[in-house]
C-alpha cells in the first residue's frame, strides 16, 4: 500500500517512514523542506536500502498534492507537516493557523476529491494544556495556551467533523508526549534551526560545546527534585505507534485520539544526568526562571495504546539519551 507522508523529511515523519517501509507500506514523502534537508533522503536510504519517492511540496498546493496522490495510488496520508514553535507561533499566529489549519483542511479537501479516506494526525499532549490530573487519559479535556496549541486542537476537531460526513473516512490523531532520541545508526536525528527550544537539543548541544550551559527553566515546581518533569519518548517508539495505530484500524473507519508516551516522568535534573552518562561529558547548568506557560508535571496514560495497538513504547531513558548522543556526536551540526 502507498501511503503520502508530509512533512516526511522532517524529525518524526522521516523515523515513521522507515518504520512504515519495514511494517510493508511504501511510503511517499511531501515536504516542502521549510524545516528539513534533502540530505535526509540520503540518510534514509543508508539505513534502508531503499530509495524513497520524495515530492517538494506545500500542503497548501492542492494541485500538487492531487498530481501526487494519482500518480502514486495513495491510499492514506500520514500528516506530520506542520509549523512547530510555539515562542513563533504567539509572535505569528497568522501564519501558523495558514500553515497548520488551513493546510490541513486542503489537504483533507484533496483527500476527498481523490477519494482518500484515511489520515493520521500529528497532534500533541499540548491540547491537554495545565493537567486537571495525572497521568493524563485521551478523556481529559482539551484547551491550548498558545496559537501552535489552537492549531492542534483545531484540527482535531476538524477530523471529527470530516468524519461525520461520510462512514468511510478514518482520522487518527496521535497525541505525542515528549519525542526525543535519534536513529540508533547515528545517521538521523533531530537538528533544529537556531538556538534549540527543547530541552535534548540543548543539552546535546551543550555536550557538543555549542552551547556554553542548559539554563534549566525554575527548580520550585512541586515535583521530585523542583524541576519540570515530563514524559519522554523514544523516536523510534512514537513511529512504530504510529505503524500500530495505523495497522489496527486501516480498515474501520470514525474519529480516534491515543496518547503516544511512555507514562512515566523525568525530571530536567534527571535528564541533564541521563545525558552526562551517555556522553561521559560533564553538563553545564544554571538555574533560570520558570518558562512563561511551562506546567510542573506532564506524563501520559497510555493504556489505550496498549489495549488497543497492542503498542508500548520499549526503550528506556538510556537508549534516549544513548542514541541523541551517537547522532549529535556523529553530525555536531546536522546534516548540513
Ligand atoms: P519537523 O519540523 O522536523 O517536521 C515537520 C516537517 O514538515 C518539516 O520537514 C517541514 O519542512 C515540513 N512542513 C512544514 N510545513 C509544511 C507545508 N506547509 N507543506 C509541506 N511540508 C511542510 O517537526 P517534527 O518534530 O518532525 O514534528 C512533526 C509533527 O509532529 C508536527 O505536526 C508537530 O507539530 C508534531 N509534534 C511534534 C512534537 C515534537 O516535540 N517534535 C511534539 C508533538 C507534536
Ligand atoms: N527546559 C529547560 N531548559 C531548556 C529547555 C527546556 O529547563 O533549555 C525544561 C522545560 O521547562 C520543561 C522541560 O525542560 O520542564 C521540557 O521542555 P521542552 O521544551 O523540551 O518540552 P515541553 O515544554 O514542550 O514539554
Amino acid at each position: 500500500m502507498n501511503v503520502l507522508v508530509t512533512g516526511g523529511t522532517g524529525y518524526i515523519g522521516s523515523h515513521t517512514c522507515l518504520a512504515l517501509l519495514d511494517a510493508g507500506y511504501t511510503p511517499v514523502i511531501y515536504d516542502n523542506l521549510s524545516n528539513s534537508s534533502i540530505k535526509v533522503l540520503d540518510q534514509l536510504s543508508k539505513i534502508s536500502s531503499h530509495t524513497f519517492d520524495f515530492i517538494e511540496g506545500d500542503i497548501a498546493d492542492s494541485k500538487k498534492l492531487k498530481a501526487t496522490f494519482e500518480q502514486y495510488n495513495i491510499e492514506a496520508v500520514f500528516h506530520f507537516a506542520s509549523l512547530k514553535a510555539v515562542g513563533e507561533s504567539t509572535e505569528q499566529p497568522l501564519s501558523y493557523y495558514r500553515n497548520n489549519v488551513a493546510g490541513t483542511v486542503t489537504l483533507l479537501e484533496t483527500m476527498q476529491s481523490c477519494g482518500i479516506n484515511k489520515i493520521i494526525f500529528s497532534s500533541s499532549a499540548t491540547v491537554y494544556g495545565d493537567p486537571q490530573y495525572l497521568p493524563i487519559d485521551e478523556q481529559h479535556p482539551i484547551t491550548a495556551t498558545n496559537p501552535y496549541g489552537w492549531t492542534k486542537v483545531m484540527v482535531e476537531q476538524i477530523l471529527v467533523d470530516w468524519c461525520k460526513t461520510d462512514y468511510q473516512h478514518l482520522a487518527i490523531a496521535l497525541r505525542y508526549f515528549n519525542p526525543v532520541g535519534a536513529h540508533p545508526s547515528g545517521l538521523l536525528g533531530e537538528s533544529p534551526n537556531g538556538i534549540p527550544n527543547n530541552l535534548m537539543p540543548f543539552i546535546a548541544q551543550t555536550a557538543v560545546g555549542k552551547r556554553e550551559f542548559v539554563s534549566i527553566f525554575g527548580n520550585d515546581y512541586n515535583t521530585k527534585d523542583g524541576t519540570g518533569v515530563r514524559d519522554y519518548i523514544h523516536i523510534t517508539d512514537l513511529a512504530a505507534g504510529h505503524v500500530a495505530a495505523f495497522s489496527t484500524h486501516q480498515n474501520d473507519s470514525g474519529s480516534l485520539v491515543y496518547n503516544l508516551g511512555t507514562g512515566k516522568g523525568y525530571s530536567v535534573l534527571e535528564i541533564i544526568n541521563a545525558f552526562s552518562e551517555s556522553a561521559n561529558i560533564e553538563i553545564k547548568y544554571k538555574f533560570a526562571p520558570r518558562r512563561a506557560g511551562d506546567i510542573a508535571s506532564n506524563f501520559a496514560d497510555a493504556s489505550l495504546a496498549k489495549k488497543n495497538l497492542g503498542w508500548t513504547a520499549q526503550l528506556n531513558i538510556e537508549a534516549m539519551t544513548d542514541d541523541t548522543w551517537h547522532w549529535q556526536s556523529k553530525y555536531p551540526n546536522g546534516l548540513e
